[in-house]
Formats: structure tokens, sequence, C-alpha cells
């Protein structure tokens, strides 16, 4: 049991923002079991002292690659041509199993030490990111990447991996599944209607990368006729709950189909710009209601996995690209890095909010710090300026990850030495 007291707790508030509210925050068998007053029968086995902290819901990271950090910083500054098939593509090839595990070890510092507590996951080497989660205790949403032109072409064989792994490890309290189709150009249409078919009858949600770019979209309309978003959902995908990463360039129809299927987008600002891809339309996708998430993509393509600066971007491109400051607000930064994240996952009734009930996937942000002072708006410092190293203790289910910024769970010094091995087998690590 544990008792965060006198803690400044971002709650959402009525006109759907965010308010903050000074109190206790009571934590029982992984659960906030009670905000403000204990329980009777509650006893605090330990006492954090929330004075000069705030806490928040432990951000959601709705769509990376976390084995790819091994690929962070080796391929900058090229055309996305290049930077796939010249550089990432081979690189994967090289790649073995074991080089996934310690890649999303690195990943799992990251997230951890910049307040992620639950991450969608598309991956290409089965067990590895699970295995690495459960060590870690971080939250994820394990998805193997499907790709194939048919069944026989491999497609088989990544879907049958993918059930094994959710055999695998099914049972992990903090791993849920998707089944991901990696694209649509990348996967037949046939293979897409026994991925949607296979969705519904093992009731798992898809997470899938649509309308990246203008090429995509321009390819799609000349061999299917139809936009990436209209074809998929011809193809019945959308009859399942659906994450879309990227969604770059909607059509009018796009957009109504987005809406009525209730998909969720999973926009990845640095990602879209590192590639030159431009940048989902959210201001209008939010002005429509639908459900806007927000994810780092790869190490490959960002570099980093760090939600802080993965707001501030989501914050500040908007206003730039329309010429006008008022289309994406601090607020819908929080949202779309919090619960957003969570319904587009899945579990919502489990995280994305602090409230009695809800399990304890919260963070602590260390107030003594230059981005939060003076205390003018902590809602603004949270996306404006904080930088994601004010993070100072992180939970998931009422396990602490990390306390006053130190891991409790990972060898960081041992994975820095392992990804560093990798890095330098495959031919891109720095010979320092
Ligand atoms: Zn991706």
């Amino acid at each position: 049991m544990i008792q965060i007291k006198n803690v400044l707790v971002l709650l959402e508030s009525e006109d759907k923002g965010f308010k903050l509210q000074r109190t206790d925050i009571f934590i029982k068998n992984g659960k906030i079991v009670s905000l403000g007053k204990a329980p009777e029968d509650f006893f605090a086995e330990k006492i954090i002292d929330g004075t000069r902290k705030l806490a928040m819901p432990g951000l959601v990271n709705a769509h990376t690659h976390s084995y790819m950090t091994v690929f962070r910083n080796c391929a900058d500054d090229r055309s996305f041509e290049d930077w796939l098939f010249k550089y990432i593509m081979p690189l994967e090839d090289k790649l073995v199993a074991e080089d996934a595990y310690w890649g999303s070890l690195l990943a799992m510092i990251e997230m951890i030490k910049t307040g992620t507590t639950c991450f969608t996951d598309m991956h290409m080497h089965i067990n590895q990111v699970p295995k690495a989660a459960v060590e870690t205790g971080i939250r994820a949403v394990i998805t193997r990447g499907l790709a194939g032109e048919t069944l026989a072409d491999g497609g088989q064989r990544r879907l049958d991996e993918a059930f094994s792994e959710i055999n695998n490890w099914k049972g992990e309290e903090n791993i849920s599944f998707m089944l991901a189709p990696h694209a649509p150009y990348s996967c037949g249409k046939e293979y897409l209607k026994v991925i949607a078919q296979m969705a519904k009858e093992n009731d798992l949600g898809i997470n899938i990368h649509l309308s990246e770019s203008l090429f995509e979209v321009e390819s799609a309309k000349e061999n299917f006729g139809m936009t990436p978003i209209e074809y998929v959902d011809s193809l019945g995908l959308f009859e399942n709950r659906t994450v879309a990463a990227h969604c770059v360039n909607l059509s009018e129809n796009d957009f109504n189909i987005l809406k009525e299927k209730n998909v969720s987008v999973a926009t990845n600002p640095a990602s879209n710009m590192k590639l030159g891809n431009g940048f989902a339309p959210v201001a209008e996708l939010l002005k429509r209601g639908i459900n806007v998430c927000l994810g780092t993509d790869g190490a490959a393509s960002n570099n980093s996995l760090n939600m802080f600066r993965e707001m501030g971007f989501l914050g500040l491109i908007h206003k730039g690209t329309a010429k006008d400051p008022l289309p994406v607000s601090a607020a819908d930064c929080i949202k779309a890095a919090t619960a957003n994240g969570a319904k587009a996952a899945g579990l919502s009734e489990k995280i994305g909010k602090i409230e009695a009930g809800m399990d304890a996937d919260i963070i602590l942000i260390d107030m003594d710090t230059p981005a939060f002072n003076p205390f003018n708006s902590s809602i603004s410092a949270l996306v404006y300026s904080a930088g994601g190293y004010e993070v100072d203790t992180v939970m998931v289910k009422g396990k602490i990850l990390m306390e006053g910024r130190i891991l409790t769970t990972i060898d960081e010094e041992k994975v820095y030495y392992k990804v560093n091995e990798i890095a330098k087998r495959l031919g891109i690590g720095e010979n320092l």
C-alpha cells in the first residue's frame, strides 16, 4: 500500500481540459483506491512526499517499434527511399532475435525516464519485447508486424508467430495484444481480409500504418482506385478497434470513414517531420471528434522516444503550419498522450486518468525544475517547457519502476554495453 502525500494531481475538468488539485493518492494492490481520504483499512507501507511534485497519468506512446533503438542516429539527413531501402531494411535483415530484446530494453530505459508507462509496439522478432517488458514492469501492447503478398508468401508464418506470441504471454497482466498488418502496400488484399477476420474472431484490435506519405496515397489510388483508408475499410479492417498510425494525407471521405468507424489516429510528429512527410491534420481530426493519440514511432525515424518532446512538437507544429496559435492546445496534447492513447489501446478502463478504481500507472514530476518555475501554468509547462527529464518517479500498476530518477528494474550499464556491441556488429557503431 502506497500513499502519495500532499501532491498536485492533474485531473480532467468538466470543460474537457485539465485542472490541478492538491490531495493524497492512496494505492492498494496496484490500483488507485482513493483520492483525498484514506480508506478505512488502509495502512501505508510506503509514503511518498508529493509536496514539490505533480502527479499525472503515465504517458501512453501509441505507436513505436521499440527494438529499433539499435538503429538510432545511423541514417539521418537522407531521402526517404535511401533511408528505408539503403539503410534500414538491410540492417533489419542483419538483426537476430536477441538484438530486439536489448534494443527494446534500451527503449524502455528512455521511455520510463521520460514518463511513458505504456506503449504500443510493432515488431518483427516475437517474444523479445514482451520478455523485456515483463522483466521491466512497463505496460505494453504487443503487435507482431504482419507483411506478405499472400498467405504462402510468409503471411501465414507471421500470423502464426503473432498467435504463438499471444499464447506465450497472455497470462501477463501488463501485456495486451493487437494484430498488426504493417501497411496496405506491404500486405496483399486477401491477407488483409484474413487478418480482419482473425482479429474479429479473437477479439483483437488492429494496429496499422496508413496514409503516411503522398506517394503511398497516390499508389493506392492507382492500384486500388481508392485511398489507403477507403481500401482497408472496404476489406473489413475497421470492423475491429483500430489504431491507424500517421494518417497524414486524408480526403473528405477518409475523415468520414475514420469518424464513422471509430478509428483512433496515432500521430507521430517528429517521425513525419524527419522523413519529410508532412503532418496529420490534427486540428481537423479533433474538430470532428476523432480520437487522436500520440506516438514517437521507432528511434530510426525520430530519433527519440521522449513523449514530452513529442507533446511539444504536437502543440507547436499545428500553430506554425496553420499560421494560427489556436488549433491544438496544451490540454489537447496532454489528452492525446494519456487518455486518448489509453482508449486507442483498448485500456481506458484501466489507465489514462488518475481516478479511484484505475490502475496506479502514475508519474511524479519534480517541480523544483526550471521548466515549472514560476508556477504560472503547470499544464503549459508539461507541453511547452518540460523536456521529460523532470520526471522523478514512475509507477505501473503500483510498482515503482523509477524513484528519484533511479531505475529500479533495469541494469542501464549492461544495456548500453549490449546495444553498443550490436551496433558495432551491424557496422554502424562509432569506434570511439
Ligand atoms: Zn511505425
